[in-house]
């Protein structure tokens, strides 16, 4: 398919946003991303397809969720490729705004968030979260979905996203969707690219870790630290992986658990070279 599967097309300005905006159909369903897209992406969008009447996709490598410039330069982009992939979606409108169109001249204004935002991620990548908070604030506000659709792969960004949008009483609904995955259990990332041969052979290594934790949990261990150890101790069989973090977060503070009462988020961010990936799974 080419781009010009798309019903609507590819709107650069805000201007031309807003003109597609007004004949679209409602409810209208958002799925932000920073393009290369995947598998992962796809489902998002058969989702907002499935829920309604227009789907929209933003594709903007923003430039303010970079805590290292050098993870934004090299960043993966292919955009004509972007756009067959939303034409094969159905997708009715794209939105790929240059960076001044999003944060014209004179920008300075930045969401500040709460504690949600301080560990795991948010610790690990100073300004992170604030950077997303904010681009994300802004493409609700001009885009004014009833839905936008994220994906479970970033849980701690979903959290963040819909207590900012509670709080700033953003009328958008944020919906999770769960993680897509390769069949050897590797989260799909627009990172892997960057993996060579031998990295991508060992990054499943944190969905097997993962699985380990749960493996803990299910056979009715509760002490987070033997939880986290069973993690470690599966991450330390590959040579390749150095990891950053092992969590047994409290699934809705994000605060470090010392015994698993209620549900959990077991997480963990892993470097393969200069590649950081990061996943999570939800417990039970
Ligand atoms: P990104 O382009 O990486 O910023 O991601 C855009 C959206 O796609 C975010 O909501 C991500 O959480 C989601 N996403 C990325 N990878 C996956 C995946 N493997 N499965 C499900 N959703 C994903």
């Amino acid at each position: 398919m080419t781009e010009r599967a798309l019903a609507t097309g590819v709107v650069r300005t805000r201007a031309e946003l807003r003109e597609a905006l007004a004949s679209a159909a409602r409810p209208l369903g958002l799925v932000p991303t920073m393009g290369w897209l995947h598998e992962g992406h796809r489902a998002l969008m058969r989702r907002a397809r499935t829920d309604n009447a227009t789907t929209i996709v933003t594709i903007f490598v923003n430039p303010r969720q970079f805590n290292d410039p050098a993870d934004y330069t090299r960043y993966p982009r292919n955009e004509a490729r972007d756009l067959e992939i939303c034409g094969e979606e159905g997708v009715d409108i794209v939105f790929a705004p240059p960076v001044e169109e999003v944060y014209p001249e004179g920008f300075q204004t930045t969401v500040s968030l709460g504690p949600i935002a301080d560990p795991l991620e948010g610790a690990a990548r100073p300004g992170h979260f604030a950077g997303v908070a904010t681009v994300v604030a802004i493409l609700f506000d001009l885009v004014g979905a009833e839905r936008a659709y994220f994906g479970q792969k970033d849980g701690q960004q979903v959290m963040v996203i819909r207590r900012m949008a509670l709080d700033l009483a953003i009328p958008t609904e944020v919906i999770a969707c769960p993680t897509v995955r390769e069949p050897d259990g590797l989260a799909l990332s627009s990172r892997n690219v960057h993996l060579t041969p031998g990295q991508r052979a060992a990054a499943p290594v944190l969905h097997r870790a993962l699985l380990a934790g749960r493996a803990r949990w299910t056979s009715g261990e509760r002490s987070a630290e033997t939880i986290r150890e069973a993690m470690w101790a599966t991450l330390n069989e590959e040579p390749l992986a150095a990891p950053e973090y092992v969590s047994v977060a409290d699934a809705e503070t994000l605060r470090e658990l010392d015994v698993v009462e209620g549900p959990a988020l077991l997480s963990m961010a892993v470097r393969f070279g200069d590649t950081r990936l990061i996943d999570n799974e939800p417990v039970p």
